[in-house]
């Protein structure tokens, strides 16, 4: 079977002659690179940040001998996290009347990812008019599509002020330990900074690509050169800012090791500053166009009250494949979706199915993708190292527009592993394929701890009632009632994609989590009650709704995708990977779900007493 494309990859991309699909042999090269890349080992290859490399978790951006009195006393809610999720659940609980409102957060500040990734070039990747929430509520517009780190993690403690959430606020404060109280009705707080204070109601918005992963490469603390990750910008070392400048690269050999979305935004950054970067890649991502710009400010002077939820219903329900008057957002992703709309199966980032056509469409995409790469990277043997072949969404899609053309550049070189990862750093550098590259520099662009569990991220345990764990709760995996309620676990109410509906832009779920945290937490205030708990059968109906009904077709699309973390690298059975515990109808129903649930009035599910 073979196809006639036309390239178009959406918006102003690259144009290119029509190119035509052997399906045979595409098939053939996608297994080979799977092959190639599946590792027994899986999840287990990335080294543990524990003994020389605990220090990769380290917070460069803080005072490290910042000290403050412990808190006791006793707050409305608890919310551990200070990144988008924490943010939104305290601004709708505040929208909701509620006046102690303590936020818990590692960092020193709030942001989340934001505060973290402060690597050169960092922007969003999904459309700012929908990735930063509350924007009708705040009066902010961003200045770009695409908003650049600064901007967003300005834009997030804008966020904690207009919702005065700082007064109540503990940075730098890790939690240890959350226990229920029965007695008092209240969960008993413990950080690593003796705080010993009560909280009526908890929200868990840990987040979930929190902890910096390290490549699993022999000899990793070996070398003796610079090394960091991307998550903890050493701007001391490299000079400039996240706008790039980094003065202190003029006369260094760099080396960044993955290739992800990350890579992506920082390579090309680096390479303007480097006096040579090497870029070591085990596989290459998808790269379609970005076209940023600055907001046009007659179009954000036209938006109509409720244009911002307006605008991420249609950007969520083009991931799903439904039809809009209108496609708002006309972006990569909203064309991949319009390309690949006749898959049936919701997977995390738009609808796929292992169906012929659905197969045929998405090798289409990525020729587009490959005819890209020829149009721009002049070196034939670089273009063709940095051609992904795999399904479209088996991998979270790349956008950028100056990451391809950064491989003219006579000071940067792709050394293709070939699938094989790095094979080993010495204290002089990286070795690939029997040659050792000589770096004064190492970044890891190699991403996050994914598929260790929900409490490997949060980092602590939860005691409910009657001395019950979480952890041997969710042991197995997660277990929740609409993906916010675990048995025995009065008040507490969990954030992010657990057992939730998730799309490309997260935001949209937690936002919605948000709201519905809010409106629990008031249904108990206005009640006598105090504590709102969820029964087991309604932890087992959500159970089926889960996983009672696997379809095969999805089943058979990741298990023929190259690893990577969506697929705990190639081990699509794990309880504890990101697949596992998703509300099969996507975001939008889920979102749905939940709002006919808040107007049936009567909480099912729960018992409030
Ligand atoms: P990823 O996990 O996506 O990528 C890690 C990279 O490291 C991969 O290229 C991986 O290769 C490579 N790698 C791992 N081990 C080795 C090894 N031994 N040798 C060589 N290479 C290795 O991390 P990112 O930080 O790029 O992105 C993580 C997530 O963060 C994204 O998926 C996205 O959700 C989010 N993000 C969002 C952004 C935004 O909205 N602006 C921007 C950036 C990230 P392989 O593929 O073979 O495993």
């Amino acid at each position: 079977m073979s196809s006639n494309i036309s390239s178009g990859i959406g918006g102003d991309q690259q144009g290119n002659d029509s190119a035509s699909v052997d399906v045979e042999a595409m098939r053939k090269k996608y297994r080979e690179e799977r092959e190639r890349r599946l590792r027994p080992s899986g999840n287990e290859q990335f080294p543990e940040l524990v003994g020389p490399l605990a220090r990769f978790q380290a917070d460069p951006f803080v005072d490290p001998d910042f000290t403050r009195p412990p808190v006791e006393d006793e707050v409305d809610v608890l919310v551990v996290g200070g990144g988008l999720g924490g943010l939104l659940a305290g601004a709708e609980l505040r929208k909701a009347g509620v006046k102690r409102i303590r936020i818990v957060e590692r960092a020193g500040d709030f942001g989340g990812v934001w505060y973290w990734n402060r690597y050169p070039g960092a922007m969003c990747d999904v459309e700012s008019y929908l990735y930063l929430p509350l924007l009708e509520e705040t009066g902010y517009m961003p200045t770009e599509k695409y908003a650049h780190q600064p901007e967003i993690f300005a834009y997030l403690k804008l966020v904690g002020q207009t919702f005065d959430l700082y007064d109540d606020a503990l940075f730098q404060t890790a939690i240890t330990k959350l226990e229920w109280d029965d007695n008092r009705q209240k969960w008993l707080v413990h950080t690593d900074r003796n705080d010993r204070f009560a909280a009526s109601h908890v929200v868990m918005a840990s987040g979930q690509q929190v902890l910096p992963r390290l490549p699993g490469i022999a000899g990793i603390e070996k070398f003796t050169g610079h090394v960091f990750h991307t998550s903890r910008w050493d701007y001391g070392y490299t000079g400039g800012n996240a706008s790039g400048d980094m003065r202190g690269l003029a006369d260094k050999r760099v080396g960044i090791i993955g290739t992800g979305a990350t890579a992506l935004q920082c390579a090309p950054e680096v390479a303007e500053s480097a006096q040579q970067l090497f870029i070591f890649q085990r596989t290459p991502s998808t790269v379609s166009p970005r076209n940023n710009h600055p907001t046009d400010p007659a179009w954000a002077a036209s938006l109509r009250p409720g244009w911002q939820r307006e605008r991420m219903t249609n950007f969520v329900s083009m991931a799903l494949g439904k039809d809009v008057s209108e496609d708002l957002v006309d972006d990569g992703w909203t064309y991949a979706w319009k390309k690949l709309g006749k898959g049936l199966v919701d997977a995390p980032l738009g609808t796929t199915s292992s169906s012929e056509e659905a197969e045929l469409l998405d090798m289409e995409l990525i020729s587009e993708i490959h005819a890209r790469i020829d149009s721009i990277v002049e070196d034939r043997e670089t273009a063709e190292a940095l051609k992904p072949y795999y399904r479209f969404w088996c991998k979270r899609p790349g956008f950028h527009d100056g990451y391809l053309p950064m491989f003219n550049r006579p000071n940067v070189t792709l050394v293709d592993t070939h699938g094989q990862g790095v094979d080993a750093i010495t204290p002089m550098g990286v070795i690939v394929d029997g040659q050792e590259f000589e770096l004064d520099c190492i970044v890891f662009a190699t991403g996050f701890d994914v598929g260790h569990g929900y409490l490997s991220a949060a980092g602590f345990d939860l005691i409910g009632r009657d001395g019950l764990s979480l952890s041997q709760q969710w042991d197995n995996g997660l277990r929740t009632f609409h993906g916010f309620y675990a048995a025995g676990m009065p008040n507490c109410y969990f954030m992010g994609a657990t057992q939730a509906g998730t799309t490309a832009n997260f935001v949209h779920t937690l936002w919605e989590q948000a709201e519905h945290i809010a409106y629990v937490v008031n249904r108990v205030a206005e009640s006598s009650a105090t504590s709102v708990e969820t029964t087991i059968e309604a932890v087992e109906e959500w159970q089926e709704v889960i996983h009672g009904n696997p379809n095969p077709e999805l089943l058979k699309f990741w298990q023929d995708c190259t690893p990577g973390y969506f697929t705990s690298e190639g081990n699509v059975d794990n309880p504890k990977g990101i697949l596992a515990d998703r509300y099969p109808q996507g975001a939008l129903a889920y979102c749905d779900l939940l709002r006919e649930w808040r107007e049936e009035g009567s909480l099912r599910g729960l018992i409030v007493k």
